[in-house]
């Protein structure tokens, strides 16, 4: 076959897809080419776009028997029947047979009915047989009224016919008709002669293509072989369905062996099933939680596919960073829709530079691809026999509302959570029950056939026409928060639970998160008890004696022991401040300075731990800071000599460093200090969240840290101190046991350090962040992330033009990870990763100029930071980001 025959019907700049379909008469089976393998030419039976024609399987024809025998009787129906799918509501497939059109299958989302409209082709396979639903114009219609021309006119009934499309007789013609409230619109009435021909099956079919479908895979394999050496790999990307079924089977014959399946998360147990049945197909695990996304990010659309980000692209960059440069041989084809119509040969997958996609179906239709696997005799997924025409995710938006409902018999369990999830996000929207039993959830904004379903039916729509949700419905927050915790999946736990504390999270989805070193997310619990301080209890502490505000002081006082108690302090003073900054601060101006006084602090330090001291030398304080060691530890040498070298007032060390992960040995620094009179203040802003601290076995004066990074509130810190040595730098109310008109005698504890009314709901939101990792286990939450911390050390680490800044020893950091990239600017690096695969780390110096400059850093460096919820995918993703980066330079 001439390839300018085949693409018959082609307009100048279309690409070129077949718009027919071939039809031997003599041995009534279709072809894929124009000739039968009986040696007679088939005749052109014009398609529908997209063109993409296929067998109707035993579900597809089950269908279409029950529908006509409801409708006519039992007529008997030809063993091949094919699907010409076109767009519509919802499921529309011209159904062809005898080479003609034979009825419309439809599936109307509204009433949740299949229908079929038999077309006046079928007519004479028909009525030899049809028992019922046919009408006779000459008996049912008013008498009178048919004159004339029949076709196109409308008729009142006398007699009752079935509504809908039937057969009309009319003295000796016939046609179809429609039947609607009492009327019947004729479409066309003519001579009708019946007839009975050869009824093939599938069997003959494949053999009159045998020609064709050997050419087809002769040109395949050869495609194959033409690519397969373009990269040091080749690999298969099967998803289950049939397309992928024919091209794995078609690699194996070209020699290609490998292959692999994204496993989603969300399949069909018996896709799951079938790819565990396909010997060589490695199947890659979910990067992400659909389930724990959703609650965030709603029902994905048509027009909205995250999910696809979520479960296919992030996994397969994982897959392909551990596989390298590759030719992906893959299942797509031209009429799979109109975008994908113009696919050429090859494809560089523009998400994944490694990968270059080899298409060798790209011009073989649905009917083709079965044939194909029939001629073979490959195994074919079972859910396509069941009904199903597109095998993916269960509740994929491009899924139609028919399949779907056919799941629902097939698959009860599966499509009652989603039900449930949709009915509940439905509900705290506000939207109408129609967004889920229509399945207008299936898009963000509706496209014109919905609008005109919705319009017809009042639904109301907004202007991007999405669909509006009703005001009063709208649930308020208390009532979400309960159904959000009612709802959380059950998920099993092996090892550290990290899905389900995922889970109690609303903020995390599909987003990647590595910048807890700056600001850590906060579990419901901690919001929850928040807004239960607004809801129920809101009042101010420590003033008055109604029963709101001895609620609330007794709350929030709670939250001060529940804290001191997490980090050992019960025998110090526990302040509530707005971060570590501010307690750090309340050290440095609350303690006596004299002229030659000494502190000494470290290189490591935060502006917030640094700066308070270089202050200080305004007041003729010396300041002295210690080195780190070429393996980014703390010279502990030198500190020791500095301490000893000359009376020292202070020494204020971080316990772990934000930019470098560095732990300090801080107990035997409070050794030094205590032998030597000084007092010892640890910044523990990047300790408390990731290890578990006794500030009493450290032995320090001062303890500082943000309750913002341990998974607390923003605005939210603490300064824990041994003895209340330090002057209240804030003078006011609250701070206070008496006032006289010459002075004040401050309150005991910690009152007198916070005046003014304090962030009440913030402290108690810090209670129970303590309450929340208390029950995880700051053991556990040591031992999980310092596994995950080797883990993207030693991935970054075998990058090639990358440098990381970390210590060798995993006892001696903690999950802050700077690196850089040969070439590349910090702020370039953390946006491409942003941009490219939502991975969200930080740059520059991290309020660290000091130490970035005695690192020869001046653009400081990139900063992953992990928590408790960070996850190995995760930190994988970013390895493999990284690289890809590193390879594009
Ligand atoms: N010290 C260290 C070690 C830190 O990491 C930070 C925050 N990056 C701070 C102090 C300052 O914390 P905050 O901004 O909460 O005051």
């Amino acid at each position: 076959m001439s390839r300018k025959k085949a693409y018959m019907g082609r307009m100048e700049g279309e690409p070129p897809v077949k718009k027919v379909l071939f039809w031997c008469e003599r041995c009534n089976v279709p072809l894929v080419g124009p000739k039968c393998g009986c040696g007679a030419e088939g005749k052109k039976v014009p398609l529908l776009q997209p063109y993409d024609v296929r067998p109707a399987l035993k579900g597809d024809m089950a269908l279409i028997r029950k529908l006509v025998h409801e409708q006519f009787g039992s007529v008997p129906l030809p063993r091949v029947m094919l699907l010409n799918k076109t767009g519509g509501v919802d499921r529309a497939d011209l159904v062809i047979a005898h080479g003609g059109r034979f009825g419309w299958l439809t599936f109307d989302p509204v009433n949740r009915r299949f229908n079929f409209d038999i077309a006046p082709e079928a007519l004479p396979y028909v009525l030899g047989h049809a028992s019922k639903g046919i009408v006779d114009l000459e008996s049912a219609a008013a008498a009178g009224e048919v004159r004339g021309r029949i076709g196109g006119k409308k008729f009142a009934l006398t007699a009752p016919a079935p509504e809908g499309t039937v057969i009309v007789k009319y003295r000796n013609r016939y046609g179809t008709g429609t039947v609607k409230e009492g009327q019947i619109r004729v479409k066309e009435v003519v001579t009708v002669e019946t007839r009975r021909p050869a009824n093939p099956d599938w069997s003959l079919v494949i053999r009159r293509n045998h020609i064709h479908l050997k050419n087809l895979e002769k040109e395949a394999v050869r495609t194959i072989r033409r690519h397969m050496n373009d990269r040091p790999t080749a690999n298969v990307s099967f998803s289950g369905g049939k397309d992928s079924t024919a091209v794995l089977h078609l690699a194996r014959k070209a020699g290609v062996e490998k292959a692999f399946f994204i496993d989603t998360g969300i399949e069909i147990q018996e896709t799951i099933d079938f790819v565990a049945s396909r010997p060589g197909v490695e199947i890659i695990e979910k990067t992400g939680d659909f389930w724990q996304a959703v609650e965030k990010a709603g029902p994905p659309g048509k027009d909205h596919r995250w999910c696809c980000k979520l479960l296919k692209l992030q996994p397969l960059k994982l897959y392909l960073a551990g596989v390298g440069p590759c030719v992906t041989v893959q299942g797509n084809r031209w009429y799979e829709s109109w975008n994908r119509a113009s696919l050429e040969e090859t494809s560089q997958n523009p998400a994944n530079p490694l990968q270059l996609n080899v298409s060798p179906i790209r011009s073989w239709r649905a009917l083709e691809v079965f044939l194909y696997l029939w001629w073979q005799k490959v195994e074919i997924n079972p859910l396509y026999e069941m009904g199903l025409e597109r095998i993916g995710c269960f509740l994929c938006p491009a899924m139609l509302e028919s399949e779907y409902e056919l799941l629902r018999e097939t698959h009860p369990d599966m499509v009652a959570r989603w039900d449930a999830f949709l009915e509940d996000w439905a509900g705290k929207k506000g939207l109408p029950g129609e967004y889920c039993r229509w399945g207008l959830w299936r898009w963000r904004a509706l496209p014109p056939k919905m609008r005109e379903v919705c319009r017809e039916r009042g639904i109301a729509l907004n202007d991007d026409y999405s669909v509006r949700a009703s005001e009063e419905k709208v649930m308020r927050p208390a009532e979400v928060t309960q159904r959000e915790t009612a709802s959380a999946p059950a998920v099993k736990e092996e090892g550290f639970p990290v899905a389900r504390i995922r889970g109690d999270f609303p903020i995390l989805g599909d987003i990647v998160y590595l910048d807890s070193a700056a600001t850590s997310f906060s579990p419901e619990a901690v919001v929850g008890a928040m807004v239960e301080f607004e809801h129920r209890y809101r009042a101010n502490v420590g003033r008055g004696v109604h029963r709101l505000t001895q609620i609330a002081s007794q709350r929030y006082w709670h939250a001060h022991e529940k804290v001191a108690a997490f980090i050992g302090g019960r025998n110090g003073v526990t302040v509530f401040t707005k971060n570590t900054t501010e307690a750090i601060n309340m050290v440095a101006q609350g303690l006596p300075w004299k002229p030659g006084d000494r502190v000494v602090t470290t290189i490591l330090e935060h502006h917030s731990n640094y700066l308070p001291w270089t202050h200080l030398k305004m007041q003729g304080v010396e300041v002295v800071v210690i080195p780190v060691r070429p393996d980014y530890s703390l010279d502990l040498d030198a500190l020791r000599e500095a301490v000893e070298a000359a009376p020292t007032r202070l020494v204020a060390v971080t316990h772990a460093s934000n930019v470098l992960g560095t732990v300090t040995p801080v107990e035997e620094i409070a050794r030094i200090c205590h032998g030597h009179g000084s007092l010892l203040l640890v910044d523990g802003a990047q300790s408390v969240p990731h290890m578990p601290v006794d500030v009493a076995r450290i032995g320090c004066d001062f303890f500082c840290f943000s309750g913002h990074k341990m998974l607390g509130p923003t605005g939210t810190g603490v300064l824990w101190m041994k003895e209340p040595i330090l002057e209240p730098t804030m003078l006011g109310g609250g701070m206070v046991e008496t006032v006289t008109t010459d002075g004040f005698t401050p309150a005991a504890g910690y009152q007198q350090y916070e005046a003014g009314t304090p962030n009440i709901a913030g402290g108690i939101g810090l209670g129970a962040a303590v309450g929340y990792l208390e029950k995880i286990g700051m053991e556990e939450v040591r031992q999980y992330e310092e596994e995950l911390t080797s883990r993207l050390i030693d991935g970054l680490k075998g990058i090639e033009g990358v440098h990381v800044y970390a210590a060798e020893d995993p006892a001696a950091r903690i999950g802050v990870v700077s690196f850089t990239i040969d070439g590349l600017h910090p702020h370039e690096v953390a946006r491409r990763l942003d941009e490219d695969t939502e991975i969200m780390v930080r740059s520059g110096h991290h309020c660290c100029m000091p130490l970035m400059e005695r690192l020869g850093l001046p653009d400081g460096t990139v900063r992953a930071s992990l928590a408790l919820y960070t996850t190995r995918q995760e930190v994988d993703l970013l390895v493999a980001s990284v690289a890809e980066i590193c390879r594009g330079i």
